[in-house]
């Protein structure tokens, strides 16, 4: 279950950047409900397991990755800010990746200010490591209820575009899903939990 998380700092201390109002009903309102809205489709989920009944699953992981992803966020939000008053710049290994990456912390800084004030309607801006290329990206997350959840670990995939399967099924994904099931590598998707 998930649980609303203190803020690392008073609520006044953001200010004047952030106001004590502001980040108050921020984190006690809306981070709250990401909280509230979570648990509450846990606990049908849980529900239709114990009655062994159906569930509507695309509609409730819609909605568990609304919450499930606001919640995640704000918490890397919250941690991502420090008080005004300690007004820290970026250091170490981190200014030099990004110097690296970006050409200049300017030029970042550049980047990420235009993907955050043009990220269509209610969005996200987000710094990221791509693990594959090691490099340092921009990510713009325009609604974080495109049924991902950040930050969550992989531990089995299904291909359901039409590319995976149409030479054999088809149109009938249904009938790929189903042989599916044969041939998953269940030793890798333990490594990848153990890991
Ligand atoms: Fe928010």
């Amino acid at each position: 279950m998930y649980k609303l998380p203190d803020l690392p700092y008073q609520y006044n201390e953001l200010a004047p950047y952030i106001s004590e109002e502001q980040l108050k009903i921020h984190h006690q309102k809306h981070h709250q409900a990401y909280v509230i809205g979570a648990n509450a489709v846990f606990e049908k989920l849980e529900k239709a397991r114990k009655e062994n009944s159906e569930i509507d699953m695309k509609a409730a992981l819609k909605e568990l990755s609304f919450h499930v992803s606001g919640y995640i966020l704000h918490n890397l939000l919250w941690k991502n800010l420090a008080p005004a008053k300690e007004k820290m710049e970026p250091g170490g290994e981190l200014k030099k990746k990004i110097e690296e990456d970006f050409s200049s912390f300017d030029r970042f800084k550049k980047e990420l200010t235009q993907a955050a004030t043009s990220v269509e309607g209610s969005g996200w801006a987000a710094l990221v490591l791509d693990k594959e290329s090691k490099r340092l990206l921009i990510m713009q997350i325009e609604k974080h209820n495109l049924n991902t959840y950040p930050s969550s670990k992989i531990l089995l995939v299904l291909d359901v575009w039409e590319h995976a399967y149409y030479l054999d099924y088809k149109n009938d994904r249904a009938k790929f899903v189903e042989s599916f099931w044969n041939i998953i590598n269940w030793k890798e998707v333990e490594r990848r939990l153990e890991e």
